[in-house]
């Protein structure tokens, strides 16, 4: 499936394909700290789909509790995370689903770090829901 992204500011566009029956939430809690919520929604893209339409990536280099070090790309002028991969040449990239065009389509099949999880995470449906704020 072909997805597009781009970043809050508008600054990062990019377009990739992703196989849509990959879409994993993450508990773990460098992606609750760099995402600043309670999980991150990933997909995996083939790094020779992803394809850069505008704007030039900072990456942070964060290093696990493990010693593995993720390179993890963002907009440097909006902070939008965009994707993590591996140091050196990369097989795929792992694209923040939040920022792609075609989010709403693209429902998690898997949770993973769930022994990280808030709590109250794993269960929203009975907390108040409102249409807007
Ligand atoms: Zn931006
Ligand atoms: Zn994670």
């Amino acid at each position: 499936m072909k997805v597009n992204g781009r970043c809050h500011c508008g600054n990062i566009r990019y377009e990739a394909e992703i196989d849509p029956g990959k879409v994993t939430m993450c508990h773990c809690t460098d992606c609750q700290m760099l995402t600043g919520s309670a999980f991150r929604a990933n997909v995996q893209t083939p790094r020779e789909t992803f394809v850069l339409r505008g704007g030039a990536l900072k990456t942070y280099i964060k290093t696990a509790e493990s010693g593995n070090k993720r390179a993890h790309a963002f907009c440097p002028e909006c902070g939008t995370p965009v994707y993590s991969a591996a140091i050196d040449d990369p097989p795929f990239y792992s694209l923040r689903v939040g920022c792609l065009d075609q989010r709403r389509e693209l429902r998690p099949s898997r949770q993973i770090w769930c022994q990280s999880a808030l709590p109250w995470s794993m269960n929203v449906q009975a907390i108040e829901k409102l249409d807007r704020q």
